[in-house]
């Protein structure tokens, strides 16, 4: 058996094992660029597939800077391994070291090489330049304590040190690798040794792929605490709220009872039932009829509003005329714009209309977003000023009605909120009274009718905001008949 030519078949094929190496951990990388170790692990084929090259091609050492050269890339191969380990165990690479140890066998490399070292001196400084790396790798991947990969760690621990064990045999047989008693050993042992990288090379991607699902598993453990959390938040949330909305119903409803007392009773003095009343006497019962009536108008508002979140409210549409519903709802709507002097214009385009002006709402509902928007528009616009009320065709689906004034109106940073519970878009210290639930409620009830809710305002312009009011479902009706 030829030992130089067996080397050089070998080492052809292990270059090609090492391309494929290289391919599956760049391929790796590609896929996993936030494990950093992965790039400097295809270091580690990638110098040991150079060294098959060069070793393939001077295996007659016709040129020794070459056999050099190739010792270099081995030990370059080994210090990848490494870096790569630290990286993956988050240990800190110690660069000025390994460059001081590579330097180190470099300056080695070029003493043997003047001193014509031989083959056997040769392998021996590799051998102990290279168990370095190596056992350095091992002692990081040992300090992986994560349980998901014991079984990868352990695997890629054993074939490093198998290559050691290797090693130990080449130092027992005192590198005498041209005894003619060692030309069968010798390949064999570096056929050993190709193979220990091969499964180094697979340890480390099973590592990686180790590491990726421990990382998928943490994210979803991550996630299911998370969701946890945000349940039992929600949980709280929804408690609180419950019990904010029956204090607001125990409370609303303890209140009117005395309310309704001091306003009957104010109310039949102001009537003068009880004999008449001096000047100042009047002045002062009508205070306290005006302040007592505003107070049950935003009890009455609160108490609407926690009734809707407790799902106490129900909303009943049915189908009837919108011209009936709005006419009923009129003598309420000129009351109210009455008390400010304001002048209430009305522009009914379904007026006359019969069948064709059908809605499908609930009556009560639809009559007390209609006084809510009223009310609004009188209370947030100067005295005598002009309110209109629009009621048209929307579209195939809606009527819209529509309330506008020429009042204060809205600031555009306060679009967002203007429909949200006790937002009073920038009133909250105005003179004017409210709670901010009486567009809220009125979205909440269009809404549970099937309609819609919108507005558009400009500032020291005007206000209008409207509804839509669905139309009862079209039966489809067959094409032909
Ligand atoms: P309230 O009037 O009791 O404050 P609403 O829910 O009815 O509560 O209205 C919320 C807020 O929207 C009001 O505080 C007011 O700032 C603004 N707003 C409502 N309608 C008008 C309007 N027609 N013109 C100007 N601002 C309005």
């Amino acid at each position: 058996m030829n030992f130089l030519i067996d080397l050089a078949t070998l080492n052809s094929v292990s270059a090609t094992f090492y391309t494929i190496l290289l391919t599956l951990l760049f391929i790796f990388w590609q896929r996993n660029r936030d494990i950093e170790a992965i790039i400097w692990w295809c270091g580690f084929p990638f110098f040991r597939l150079i060294n098959s090259l060069i070793s393939s091609d001077s295996v007659d050492y016709d040129f020794q800077m070459i056999v050099y050269l190739g010792n270099m890339s081995v030990v370059v191969s080994d210090t990848f391994l490494l870096i790569g380990c630290l990286k993956f165990t988050n240990s800190r690479v110690p660069w000025n070291t390994i460059a001081v140890y590579l330097l180190f066998f470099i300056i080695t490399c070029g003493y043997q090489y003047y001193d014509n070292a031989g083959l056997a001196n040769r392998a021996r400084a590799m051998v102990v330049f290279d168990i370095i790396p190596i056992t350095a790798s091992i002692y990081a991947l040992s300090l992986l304590q994560n349980k998901r990969y014991m079984i990868e760690k352990f695997f890629s621990i054993f074939w490093s040190a198998f290559q050691i064990g290797i090693f130990v045999f080449w130092i027992l047989i005192d590198f005498q690798f041209e005894d003619p008693k060692y030309f069968v050993i010798v390949p064999i042992s570096l056929f050993f040794i190709y193979l220990s990288h091969i499964f180094i090379t697979f340890g480390l991607i099973i590592l990686t792929i180790a590491k990726r699902r421990s990382m998928l598993v943490d994210e979803i453990e991550h996630q299911q605490e998370l969701e946890e959390t945000l349940e039992s938040a929600l949980e709280t949330a929804r408690k609180a709220n419950d019990e904010k909305s029956l204090f607001l119903a125990n409370m609303s409803h303890e209140l009117r009872t005395p309310l309704n007392a001091i306003i009957g009773f104010s109310e039949s003095l102001k009537l003068g039932l009880y004999g008449p009343l001096n000047d100042k006497q009047k002045e002062y019962i009508e205070n306290i009829y005006g302040g007592g009536e505003l107070l049950l108008k935003l009890i009455t508002d609160l108490l609407n509003l926690s009734n809707i979140e407790e799902g106490k409210v129900e909303v009943k549409p049915e189908e009837v005329n919108l011209n009936m519903v709005f006419s009923k709802t009129l003598p309420l709507l000129r009351e109210i714009t009455g008390k400010n002097n304001d002048r209430l214009i009305i522009n009914n385009e379904l007026e006359g209309r019969g069948e064709s002006a059908a809605v499908f709402i609930d009556q009560i509902r639809t009559k007390q977003i209609l006084i809510n928007f009223v009310s609004n528009a009188v209370k947030y616009s100067v005295p005598e000023s002009e309110i209109k009320i629009d009621v048209c065709e929307y579209d195939d689906a809606y009527f819209r009605i529509s309330v506008s004034d020429k009042g204060m109106g809205i600031s555009e940073d306060q679009y967002d909120n203007i429909f949200e519970p006790f937002n009073r878009a920038g009133n909250d210290n105005s003179k004017i009274e409210g709670v901010g639930v009486g567009l809220s409620i009125a979205k909440t009830l269009i809404e549970a009718m099937g309609g819609q809710i919108g507005f558009d305002s400009e500032v020291n312009v005007g206000s209008t905001f409207w509804i839509n009011v669905p139309k009862p479902m079209q039966r489809q009706l067959p094409m032909d008949i």
